[in-house]
């Protein structure tokens, strides 16, 4: 996430992705992990943006680290879940803020490297 990382990049362009335990509000220039506090958002919103992050890889199951059976469906839902999120987002803090949604591929991925065994 990190790789593009500027020492002096202002964070002004965002954008909405969820990842492990992390904010999902990243600068969308440099891949900087943003605070959420730091937006004006509301208390109920902040509340559904990290609900939103503690359901992110339930499509994995950790003891085996592979991807469960219906992951691809999980992970589906949670970007549907996570672009309504984004929608009320995006209101919230109005056309001053440059916003963008990134969907969670990584049940893909997950997939795709079963395939290659
Ligand atoms: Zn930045």
């Amino acid at each position: 996430m990190f790789w593009k990382l500027r020492r002096k990049c202002k964070h002004t362009a965002y954008k909405l992705e969820a990842d492990f335990s992390f904010d999902p509000i990243w600068c969308n220039d440099c891949g900087w992990n943003l605070d959420v506090e730091d937006f004006p958002l509301s208390d109920q919103r902040q509340e559904e943006l990290s609900q939103w992050i503690v359901e992110y890889g339930e499509w994995i199951d950790f003891e085996t680290d592979s991807l469960k059976e219906n992951g691809l469906t999980l992970e589906k839902q949670h970007n549907e879940k996570g672009m309504k999120l984004f929608n009320e987002v995006k209101k919230e803090l109005g056309e001053e803020y440059t916003i963008i949604f990134v969907p969670s591929t990584s049940a893909q991925f997950y997939k795709e490297m079963e395939e290659d065994f």
